[in-house]
């Protein structure tokens, strides 16, 4: 069975023990998964790192080191955030199982990306923002934070069990694949920038009447995110911002 498993990218964000990295390694490689990313990392390269590794350094080796989680997610259309405890980030929540199908299934169309948190204070809300959905493992509500590499062994595992199951052939089919599959999903960065035309546009158009845009932009990035857009969808949706944006100068006496 070969998969583009280069694609599947476990991205640790602002990691601050090497020692986790060099165990999230070898989690990953003991359960057949290679494309590490790091954000931002406190201390790495570091010879703990190495330790931890235990032979895993192989990854270590080639993990790219980003200096911030857009460049980690460029060219992904599909997004997940782990997450120990509910945020006020309001997203569709998975468990490990139905993130590791979700993951495997959009792998296939090109790259995905699975994100773990800093160890003191988890991913950060902009950066779960970023998601298309939370995955929380179903831990003791009285004591629900497990160690960094510890989640990511729970669900490289989980990974590795999907492998499994589509190589016997039981890969689920999943969202109904559209009448002509030639058109690519969005990728992240299209979303981002999706979003930041959007929000200018909902200004310009005067839409929030002073009141505060976040929550609004928050539900509105939860309802594209899970519409699951392609390419040409984003395109025809940013054409409308741009003549929403042209009668908007027009009604304010400027030119078109
Ligand atoms: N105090 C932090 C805990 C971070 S634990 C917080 O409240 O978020 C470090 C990372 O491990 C998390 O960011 C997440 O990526 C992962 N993790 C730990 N426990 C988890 C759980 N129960 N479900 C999903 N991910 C978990």
């Amino acid at each position: 069975m070969t998969l583009p498993i280069d694609n599947l990218r476990i991205v640790l964000v602002g990691t601050q023990h090497p020692g986790n990295i060099g165990s999230a390694a070898r989690a990953m490689k003991t359960m057949g998964l290679s494309a590490l990313h790091l954000v931002a990392p406190e201390r790495f390269p570091d010879q703990e790192a190495n330790t931890l590794a235990a032979g895993a350094d192989d990854l270590l080796a080639s993990a790219p080191v980003h200096a911030s989680l857009d460049e980690a997610l460029a060219g992904c259309h599909l997004v997940l955030g782990t997450s120990a405890r509910r945020r006020h980030v309001p997203l569709p929540e998975m468990n490990p199982r139905e993130a590791a199908r979700a993951l495997l299934e959009g792998v296939g169309r090109g790259p995905v990306a699975l994100l773990f948190g800093r160890e003191r204070t988890g991913l950060e809300n902009e950066e779960l923002q970023r998601c298309h959905a939370s995955v929380g493992i179903p831990s003791n509500p009285d004591f629900s934070s497990l160690n960094l590499a510890s989640a990511v062994q729970v669900l490289s595992y989980e990974l590795r069990l999907a492998v499994l199951d589509a190589a016997a052939g039981g890969l689920p089919s999943g969202r109904p694949t559209p009448v002509a599959e030639a058109e690519p999903l969005a990728t992240a960065d299209e979303l981002e920038r999706y979003f930041v035309h959007l929000d200018q546009a909902l200004h310009e158009i005067d839409f929030h009447k002073g009141k505060p845009p976040e929550m609004v932009m928050q539900r509105l990035r939860r309802l594209y995110l899970r519409a699951g857009l392609d390419a040409r969808e984003v395109k025809i949706l940013r054409g409308i911002l741009t003549e929403a944006q042209r009668m908007a100068r027009i009604a304010r006496g400027g030119r078109a």
